[in-house]
């Protein structure tokens, strides 16, 4: 059975490159890149797929690269890998911290991207032995933390023929060895909202012939939240808070207009979808109660992760054959923002929590300057990456005919 002997395999080529592997990744460490300048690193990567002898893809800004291993017969299977960092200082105090003052490998970017690698050099050896059916589509993602970078990679058809997708990201609450898995949403939608309110503006003797801008601001402050609140499922956890509000400068005059900024959360695709219009509709008849001009500018960030059904018994299926039974942990869905959701708007897929917390070790949190894993979620990643591939080409042929002929 393959996926005994497939164990037996990783164990050998870990066992070779592992080292190697923490070292490209400490490199990738000490040369931090922001979103979409992730020049180097593309470069590093596409230097390692070549002698691979892998034909690596730039992306049009040389920022982030695709690249497919084995035939285009059979089902693909997309894996991707973020690989920008963030704009923090790194204040760790090891010997292979950040070297570009300002940014740091503060959200494990640089292990996602060592992980595809390692799992990408297995591949082609899978592919060049004959052992690969079907085809792996490496997508080393620029720019996530802007976020945006996953609708560049679609723009220039990083998708487009692939059957389902596949990724990781570190979690510093979980101890290495393990995968925290959930199906439906996993991470969460959010948004910013900002709002402009005009009037005639006049004496605040006389607010009944100019419209009472301050008030009809305060108004709209208040009463949308709380309208949302009624007007959406609560278990959707659709809520808006307000961040910044600017209006008037003088005790005694009504200003001609104010602004309201605040962001928009969200835990269910749905309600994110409905969220503009709705606020849209509850802004204007608040502030037409009270005779005042409002307009809206919304800002999208990203939907939620929803993790497909299917693919979540695929990948869990496989981090137990890879890593030991056991090993797949249920985990909550989170509050962040991931932009592996729009892929998954576009095709089936399933997303996962890589343990990085050494066992009895401290817990770090991801967006900090202290943020760093135990290693050996790296080779953990590789098992678990190149497994889930291959379970899915495995599974994913006759599944999607089966699909596809009931259709
Ligand atoms: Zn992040
Ligand atoms: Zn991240």
């Amino acid at each position: 059975m393959r996926g005994r002997e497939l164990r037996g395999e990783l164990d050998a080529f870990l066992a070779e490159t592992e080292q190697d592997l923490v070292a490209f990744r400490r490199d990738l460490h000490m040369h931090p890149e922001l979103a979409f300048a992730e020049y180097r690193t593309t470069q590093r990567i596409a230097e390692r797929l070549t002698a691979a002898g892998l034909a690596p893809s730039v992306l049009p800004r040389g920022t982030g690269l695709i690249c497919d291993v084995g035939s285009g017969d059979g089902p693909t299977i997309a894996l991707r890998a973020d690989i920008d960092a963030l704009p923090l200082q790194d204040e760790k105090d090891v010997a292979y911290h950040s070297t570009v003052a300002g940014a740091c490998h503060a959200c494990g970017h640089d292990v996602h991207t060592t992980i595809l690698l390692g799992t990408s050099l297995f591949l082609a050896q899978q592919a060049a032995a004959g052992l690969l059916p079907g085809r792996v589509r490496l997508i080393f993602q620029p720019a996530e933390e802007l976020p945006g970078g996953a609708l560049e990679v679609m723009a220039h058809g990083g998708i487009s023929g692939v059957d389902r997708i596949f990724g990781l990201h570190c979690d510093p609450r979980v101890d290495v060895g393990q995968v925290g898995l959930r199906n439906g949403p996993i991470t969460s939608a959010c948004d910013k909202l900002s709002i402009r309110v005009s009037g005639p503006g006049g004496h605040t003797a006389r607010p009944h012939l100019t419209a009472d801008l301050v008030f009809a601001l305060a108004k709209i402050l208040t009463e949308l939240p709380a309208a949302l609140s009624r007007r959406v499922d609560p278990r959707s956890s659709l809520s808006l808070v307000w961040g910044k509000v600017v209006a008037g400068s003088a005790a005694n005059a009504i200003p001609d207009d104010g602004i309201a900024e605040g962001t928009v959360r969200c835990l269910d695709e749905n309600a994110w979808h409905a969220a503009p219009d709705l606020i849209k509709s509850l802004l204007e008849s608040v502030a037409g109660a009270y005779g005042v001009e409002a307009t809206m500018d919304y800002t999208r960030g990203v939907p939620p992760v929803v993790n497909d059904e299917v693919s979540v018994e695929m990948l869990s299926e496989a981090a137990e054959r890879a890593l030991g039974a056991g090993a797949v942990v249920p985990t909550q869905q989170s509050l962040g923002g991931e932009d592996f959701a729009w892929y998954l708007e576009s095709i089936p897929g399933a997303f996962a929590r890589l343990g990085t917390r050494s066992p009895d070790g401290y817990t770090y949190d991801i967006h900090q300057g202290t943020f760093d894993v135990d290693e050996k979620a790296i080779s953990m990643g590789v098992r678990v990456m190149a497994t889930t591939a291959l379970t899915a080409l495995w599974e994913v042929g006759p599944l999607d005919s089966i699909t596809s002929a009931l259709a």
